[in-house]
């Protein structure tokens, strides 16, 4: 049988994830979260103050150490999934931080991060039956991909389910600084000039701010379906 492309775009913390996850799971195709590698890139940017807490970003240095960052994915049976490292070090706990989070969109912006990330994400596709999930993945990375959502969900629902979602990762952030993450990621996100984030004129749109997961997983599977049966 063929294995398709599946591209699932949409607003930061609209269940992108969970849902692409499961649809990689159900037809046995490789998951990848392109945004776990821009958030390596940010950890990197970090660690190597490069970027600071309030933002401050040495452009042309992180341009420049670019070809020191080498990011895989490993595969890790108890989560069932790929896992980021940076540089042969597993950051997949490193990346979901709050700080990584401030931080992320300033580092996507810049162009040659995207230039390099995007290529890299695209060798990953190239033999199909894979599910990317991110920002620019229906319009820049695979606009051939053979199917494409876009996801979104009200800003209440996002910053509510990220918030519990944080602290059950045991962080102590407030709901509003998580509410004001999202609403800055996502103008960062869809204003820069390289791939912002938009929504693919072929993509479903999938609003789910009253749909539960296995609602929105019956619906997506079916039109995946709908595709693989040609
Ligand atoms: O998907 P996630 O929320 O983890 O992505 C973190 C950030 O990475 C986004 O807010 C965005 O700035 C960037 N990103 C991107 N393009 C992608 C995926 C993520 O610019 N394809």
């Amino acid at each position: 049988m063929t294995r398709i492309r599946i591209a699932i775009d949409g607003l930061s913390a609209s269940g992108k994830s969970t849902l692409a996850q499961g649809l990689a799971k159900a037809l046995n195709y490789l998951y990848i979260d392109s945004g776990a590698m821009y958030r390596a890139v940010a950890l990197f940017a970090l660690r190597e103050k490069l970027v600071d807490r309030e933002g401050r970003l040495d452009e042309a240095g992180l341009v420049a150490s670019l070809d020191r960052v080498f990011l895989t994915f490993r595969f890790n049976p108890a989560s069932g999934r790929g896992e980021i490292c940076l540089n042969g070090r597993n950051v997949e706990k490193e990346i979901r931080t709050h700080e990584v989070s401030r931080c992320v969109s300033l580092i996507a912006k810049v162009g040659a991060v995207r230039d390099k990330l995007v290529k890299s994400q695209q060798q990953m596709a190239a033999a199909g039956g894979v599910v990317m999930d991110g920002r620019d993945i229906g319009t820049v990375v695979l606009p051939d991909a053979e199917v494409k959502f876009f996801m979104t969900a009200s800003a209440e629902a996002r910053a509510g389910r990220r918030y519990a979602e944080l602290l059950r990762r045991g962080r102590t952030v407030s709901l509003e600084d998580v509410r004001a993450n999202l609403a800055e990621r996502d103008h960062i996100d869809s204003t820069r000039e390289q791939g912002p984030l938009k929504q693919a004129e072929d993509a479903v749109v999938i609003d789910n701010s009253d749909l539960s997961i296995e609602q929105q997983f019956e619906h997506m599977m079916s039109l995946v379906q709908e595709r693989l049966n040609g």
